[in-house]
């Protein structure tokens, strides 16, 4: 299972994947572990389970086939990162994750209140930016009118 990063809304159901091992960054979980973390919406409960955590310093192809590519967009947080996924039909798609939580942050270029580091952030934005140029449809985490238009259910992509 691959957290993107370790704040609540991404991690909280971790404990429910007994088998799972656990990918995270390992800036993510250093800032994680910080005696003063929680201050930056870290909890223990959500990511210090039994499972083996993995770690990450970089780009990463989780399966060595390309299919699935872990990519640094740091920013939001010490650690974030994306997952760029190939599908045999329906192409690339980039699980932004916070990096991009709605698409008018990426078209105005606007950094939301809660990032971590701002100009990090924007060079995020950059390597997005870059993907999409290389065909890759860009899935932002909370937008809720992209969400909308997303096939789901039987209709899903493969
Ligand atoms: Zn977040």
């Amino acid at each position: 299972m691959v957290c993107s990063h370790l704040h609540t809304d991404h991690c909280g159901c971790n404990e429910f994947f007994r088998k799972s091992t656990i990918v995270v960054h390992a800036r993510e979980l250093e800032a994680a572990k910080a005696s003063d973390a929680a201050k930056s919406g870290y909890f223990v409960a959500d990511w210090d389970h039994p499972m083996p955590m993995k770690t990450i310093d970089g780009q990463l192809d989780l399966f060595g086939d390309g299919k699935v590519v872990l990519v640094p967009l740091h920013g939001h947080t010490p650690g974030t990162i994306g997952a760029l996924i190939r599908l045999d039909r329906d192409g690339k798609f980039l699980l932004a994750s916070d990096a991009l939580s709605i698409r008018t942050n990426l078209d105005r270029n606007i950094v939301p209140k809660n990032t971590h580091n701002p100009e990090q952030f924007l060079k995020s934005f950059e390597e997005i930016r870059r993907i999409e140029k290389d065909g890759a449809t860009i899935i932002c985490s909370h937008d809720e009118s992209q969400w909308e238009t997303l096939r789901k259910g039987m209709d899903a992509y493969d």
